[in-house]
């Protein structure tokens, strides 16, 4: 029988454009989840996002006022490890240089997206957030590891830079890529040649959609699939897209024009095509999660010990959402010879000991809801 690993990646941070108070988008939702998961005897990873996490401890220790809650986040984030949840790293490296004005960091938009830092540049910015979590977590756990990352906006093309800094930094699996995703801008990507949408793959150096078999790294998808966009409909995504437009990233240097232009395009693009759909557990519906996972299931009848790793954000986590998210730990928990909870620790552990997940090519189509 077909056995999966199930991972619940949560982005722990603030707005993207720095506005929002940590208590109220990372701290008091984080623990209303853990304590959901916790009850259902589940594991969550919160991917910290590290950049942030520094300054607010700089601010603290420098001023001795702990205007930000970096206690509460440090000790929520100590608290998890303890209970056997997982902690790894994720950064956002524009909050490194941001200043603090008003109500708001300003971000530092030269360093706005991973992969285009230089070589000596995102290899110190891994080292930072890698050495800040383990100081922080190995007294609750001395085998604690970061061994875990996701770039900030998915950010890992070109990829000749960051990824040689993620070995450097004896970082093991990466968790950015989800198949046939995109973006131009600020950030720009193609995941489109990803390998595979949920079988792991090592990525070369260059190219982290390539395959080079002795790589020290792995790349652990995101789930994805490429679906029409009324596939997308559920209450939890139609509060997300509120919300960007609430806190928008407002990049200078781009003409009123060119964003009109631009999102023409987008509204053409968005009806006509089929996009990136994630399996986010914030923004999908209880019952589109439960479905994918069927359809997962039903399309890999071989696979042995694959990881389906889903994608949260903590600032998107609030009551009507753990709702929704209860039933699907619920279904989880009904079916516990076909899945069970991990983490990338734990990966990490049983792969090591030669347990390597397998999955057969994809074979019948069990077919993709549109
Ligand atoms: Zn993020």
């Amino acid at each position: 029988m077909a056995r999966f690993d199930i991972l619940f990646t949560l982005d722990y941070e603030i707005h993207g454009n720095g506005e929002g108070r940590p208590r109220a988008l990372m701290t008091r939702p984080t623990g209303r989840l853990l304590d959901l998961f916790q009850d259902a005897g589940a594991r969550l990873t919160i991917m910290a996002d590290t950049a942030e996490l520094l300054r607010y401890r700089e601010v603290a220790d420098r001023s001795g006022r702990d205007y930000f809650g970096i206690g509460d986040i440090e000790e929520q984030l100590r608290t998890a490890v303890a209970r056997g949840h997982d902690v790894q790293l994720h950064v956002h490296p524009s909050y490194l240089k941001a200043e603090f004005v008003g109500r708001k960091w300003e971000q530092y938009y030269k360093e706005y997206s991973c992969a285009d830092l230089p070589r000596e540049r995102i290899t110190e910015i891994i080292s930072g957030g890698k050495t800040y979590l383990e100081r922080l977590l190995r007294p609750v756990d001395p085998d604690y590891a970061c061994l875990a990352f996701r770039a900030a906006n998915w950010s890992m093309c070109p990829s000749h830079h960051i990824v040689p800094a993620l070995i450097e930094n004896g970082i093991r699996y990466d968790s950015s890529v989800f198949k046939y995703g995109s973006r131009k801008g600020t950030v720009t990507f193609d995941y489109s040649q990803a390998p595979s949408n949920i079988v792991p793959w090592r990525p070369s150096a260059e190219d982290i959609c390539g395959i080079s078999q002795d790589s020290p790294l792995i790349e652990i998808p995101i789930y994805c699939e490429r679906r029409h966009v009324w596939a997308f409909a559920s209450l939890g995504r139609l509060r997300r897209v509120l919300t960007s437009r609430q806190y928008p990233v407002k990049l200078s240097g781009m003409s009123s024009r060119r964003r009109i232009v631009g999102r023409l395009r987008d509204l053409g693009r968005l009806v006509l095509s089929r996009h990136a759909w994630k399996l986010d557990f914030n923004q999908c519906s209880a019952g589109q999660i439960v479905r994918t996972f069927e359809r997962i299931a039903c399309n890999n009848p071989g696979a042995k010990d694959l990881p389906v790793v889903l994608i949260g954000h903590s600032k998107l986590a609030d009551t009507r959402n753990g709702k929704e998210l209860a039933q699907v730990l619920a279904y989880l928990n009904s079916k516990p010879e076909v899945f069970r909870f991990s983490t990338f620790r734990q990966l990490s552990g049983a792969w090591s000991h030669g347990r390597e997940p397998t999955a057969p090519e994809r074979l019948a189509s069990c077919g993709v809801e549109t």
